[in-house]
């Protein structure tokens, strides 16, 4: 009798890296796994530390009027994802246990409260920047870390809904970003080559919702706005982005408010490293055994 392949995912449940919760995207991590992703930090961090202005880290949540701002639910409603909660009296809590019990509906006194989930890690940065006014003349640099959501579920393993972003993000000048772009295109496939990995950099578009979305994908690949860093990670599927390096142009100084040291529109630009992806194309590519990986990887992780 033939008996199916064990997929990527499979393996790493079996080998106890990820810890399977029964929805697609949302699993638990193990230690060994957790110390691969926290190696990766230090070694992107070192990279950049002499250049940075400020490091941060944030919850998976942001403020509502934030994320509004960010115009995540005009581009990308498919995505997101906002935060409820039970906003009722005793009358509507007992009916809340009662459909419960008998399996029918119990949301409908979730109400939206003042968070959303975060769908990029540097989109509560923002806020932060504009309400200290103008940015001194050398911009800001700012390494920083949060969980992110997606309503993205899938049986690969790299396209997770919950995941977290290590970002640098540069607020400035046109020059000043796009030359931190350019700089860390080149530094990511250092990274890659440091870790062994077999990588290319290609242009990219983010998904936008709808028809018009098409348009605004194909726009932002003709503009070169978005670059990924692409490897083959998953069973019988195409090279996975584990990292993208972003050019917003001003729209993001404009929608916040950020401004620069004369009072005109920021230009922002961030590098993001998808923590977990990174971890999964180590695990495929040098084995499910951390101890058996070539010893110029160990050495680029654990020095
Ligand atoms: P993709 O094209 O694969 O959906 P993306 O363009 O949506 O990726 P970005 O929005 O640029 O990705 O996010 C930055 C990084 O975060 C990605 O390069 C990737 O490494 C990581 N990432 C994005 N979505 C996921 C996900 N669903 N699960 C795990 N990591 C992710
Ligand atoms: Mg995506």
């Amino acid at each position: 009798m033939m008996t199916a392949p064990v997929s990527f995912l499979d393996k790493l449940f079996d080998q106890g890296l990820l810890y399977d919760s029964g929805v697609d995207g949302l699993y638990g991590r193990s230690a060994v796994f957790e110390d691969v992703i926290s190696r990766f930090e230090q070694l992107a961090l070192s990279l950049g530390k002499d250049e940075i202005s400020e490091a941060m880290v944030f919850p998976p949540g942001m403020p509502v009027p934030d994320f509004e701002t960010s115009g995540y639910m005009k581009n990308f409603p498919q995505l997101a994802g906002t935060v409820h909660s039970f906003c009722g009296n005793d009358h509507d809590h007992m009916g809340l246990i009662q459909c419960m019990a008998a399996g029918e509906d119990w949301t409908k006194n979730q109400k939206i409260t003042d968070i959303a989930l975060t769908p990029a890690a540097c989109y509560p940065l923002y806020p932060i920047l504009a309400r200290r006014g103008n940015l001194p003349e050398e911009g800001a640099y700012v390494a920083l870390q949060s969980y992110c959501f997606r309503h993205e579920p899938s049986k690969e393993p790299t396209r997770m809904q919950m995941f977290r972003q290590r970002e640098y993000v540069r607020v400035g000048t046109q020059e000043q970003t796009i030359a931190f772009r350019e700089t860390w295109k080149r530094r990511g496939g250092e990274i890659m080559d440091l870790l062994q990995l077999p990588h290319e950099v290609d242009v990219a578009n983010d998904p936008f919702f709808g028809r018009a979305g098409r348009m605004m994908g194909a726009s932002q690949r003709e503009q070169e706005l978005k670059f990924e860093m692409l490897v083959p990670v998953n069973d019988g599927a195409g090279p996975t982005a584990c990292m993208s390096f972003n050019y917003h142009m001003d729209n993001f100084g404009k929608a916040w408010g950020i401004t620069l040291s004369d009072g005109s529109p920021a230009h922002t630009a961030c590098v993001g490293f998808g923590l977990e992806r990174l971890a999964l194309a180590l695990f495929r590519h040098h084995g499910l055994d951390t101890a058996q990986w070539p010893e110029g990887v160990r050495k680029a992780l654990w020095g």
